[in-house]
């Protein structure tokens, strides 16, 4: 099920990226030791009560050195490319000004909903101030303190409202979705046009239901693919398309609807740390990870060259060693060919199911093997393991006590589940929880 979006809107100061937390809350990061991952967040999963959303503030996206009104004007261009619904974010302090009107000029122009709330109504004496912003013609304003947290829950309540029906999983569960994801140059586009090359089969265009994202399905050899949109990959001609925070936003948005990612690395540069944070986002959201080293034929090679630059990537991206590696050249279409059926590989593990049975003598054989820590005299207990999930596969470990399960030993147990049922191309999870 594709989750909406909703992205905040205002002039600068109005308290957007506070708003953005309160919204986001705590969320504590799987890989706390990728740097930037969880730093300069400007697009996260939410939810508010039943309904799980997406939330952008579009104040985090810069574009270059344009002049301020230019800015938030571009921003709200995302905001009505990107979302389902629109916060229109102002501050109570000030009234509504130029700028706010600016805005409102420009959301006026799209179909999308809008929200109005104003910010800094920090005390219930200060709701008259609401009143002036009747002007901006987005209805009722809605008073909220993003400091005290105060109105978020009634600005929610009013946002869900306004999502477009229950949306349909786009594509059948058999098609095997999935993005190119990298920096800039790294030969994502080219990547894109060599698959979809002379001997594919197009399906169709696909357009996405609300949004304007193209994807572009294929099949090959029996099996259908659908390649999710990223920003550069069919170039729009929009002004922020360039900007490095709006394609990070787009990759986020691709490894969302992907089943298996392909994180590009340019072969003839090497690894950058742009590189690893792009990485992180798809491992932290749980997808299949193939990483594809690019224009392989622009470096100057011997026999161990291959070996080189995956020890390379191994050190650099410790936290996807589970990712197969492959070595391709868009430009010559060299070995190319590889890359598909560790695409289906990656795809196939990712939603595997493996038989209980089966997982707890894997799990018994480890413990025996290794006993369980303890802490303070007493020992972890092991009952019993179950796989709940696929996408990336999840397992439930019952225990006695789950503060007793180690990081450490955890990822012995991991280890020992990946060396007998393999998993390779997919991140795994593993949960402890108490069983009385
Ligand atoms: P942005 O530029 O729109 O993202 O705004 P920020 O979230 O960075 O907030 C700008 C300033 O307004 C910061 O100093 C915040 O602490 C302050 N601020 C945010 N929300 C509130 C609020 O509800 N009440 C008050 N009094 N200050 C707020
Ligand atoms: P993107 O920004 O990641 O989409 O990268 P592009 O596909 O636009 O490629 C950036 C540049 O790298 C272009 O000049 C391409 O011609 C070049 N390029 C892409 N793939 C290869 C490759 O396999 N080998 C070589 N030598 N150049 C490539």
């Amino acid at each position: 099920m594709t989750k909406p979006v909703v992205a905040i809107v205002g002039r600068p100061n109005v308290g957007k990226s506070t708003i953005f937390n309160r919204i986001v809350g705590e969320r504590i990061s799987i890989v706390e030791d990728i740097p930037g991952v969880t730093r300069d967040r400007i697009y996260s999963n939410a939810e508010w009560l039943t309904h799980e959303f997406n939330i952008i503030d579009t104040g985090g996206i810069e574009i270059g050195d344009a002049p301020f009104i230019e800015q938030i004007r571009q921003q709200a261009e995302i905001a009505i490319d990107e979302a389902d619904v629109i916060i229109f974010l102002v501050n109570g302090r000030e009234g509504a000004t130029a700028a706010d009107e600016e805005v409102a000029k420009i959301l006026y122009r799209s179909k999308k909903p809008v929200v109005l709330a104003v910010n800094k109504v920090d005390n219930p004496e200060m709701r008259d101030q609401i009143y002036d912003f009747y002007s901006l013609g987005f209805g009722d304003p809605h008073p909220i303190s993003g400091s005290h947290g105060l109105g978020l829950g009634d600005l929610l309540d009013e946002v869900v409202r306004a999502f477009p029906a229950q949306q349909e999983d786009e594509y059948s569960e058999d098609v095997i979705k999935f993005s190119l994801i990298g920096r800039p140059n790294v030969g994502k586009s080219s990547l894109f046009n060599a698959l979809l090359g002379e001997d594919r089969v197009i399906v169709s265009d696909i357009e996405g239901t609300t949004r304007d994202a193209v994807d572009s399905a294929y099949s090959f050899e029996g099996q259908e693919y659908v390649i999710i949109d990223t920003a550069g990959m069919r170039k729009k001609g929009k002004v922020y398309e360039s900007t490095e925070k709006y394609s990070v936003l787009r990759a986020l948005r691709a490894i969302e609807r992907s089943d298996v990612v392909l994180v590009v690395l340019n072969g003839e540069e090497g690894i950058r740390e742009q590189d690893k944070r792009i990485a992180g986002y798809a491992h932290e959201a749980g997808r299949a990870v193939v990483i594809v080293v690019n224009k392989w034929d622009a470096v100057e090679k011997d026999e161990k060259t291959m070996k080189l630059f995956e020890q390379n990537i191994r050190e650099h991206f410790q936290f996807l060693s589970y990712a197969p590696i492959v070595f391709v050249s868009a430009k010559t279409k060299k070995r190319l060919h590889t890359l598909m059926p560790v695409i289906d590989m990656a795809s196939e593990n990712h939603s595997l199911r493996v038989q209980s049975s089966i997982l707890n003598e894997v799990i018994m054989d480890a413990i025996a093997m290794n006993p369980t820590p303890t802490d303070k005299g007493k020992r972890l207990k092991v009952f019993y393991a179950t796989q709940v999930a696929v996408k990336p596969p999840t397992f439930v470990i019952f225990v006695n006590e789950p503060e007793l399960m180690h990081f450490s030993y955890e990822r012995f147990l991991e280890n020992r589940i990946r060396e007998a049922f393999g998993f390779e191309g997919t991140p795994i999870r593993i949960i402890s929880r108490h069983r009385k």
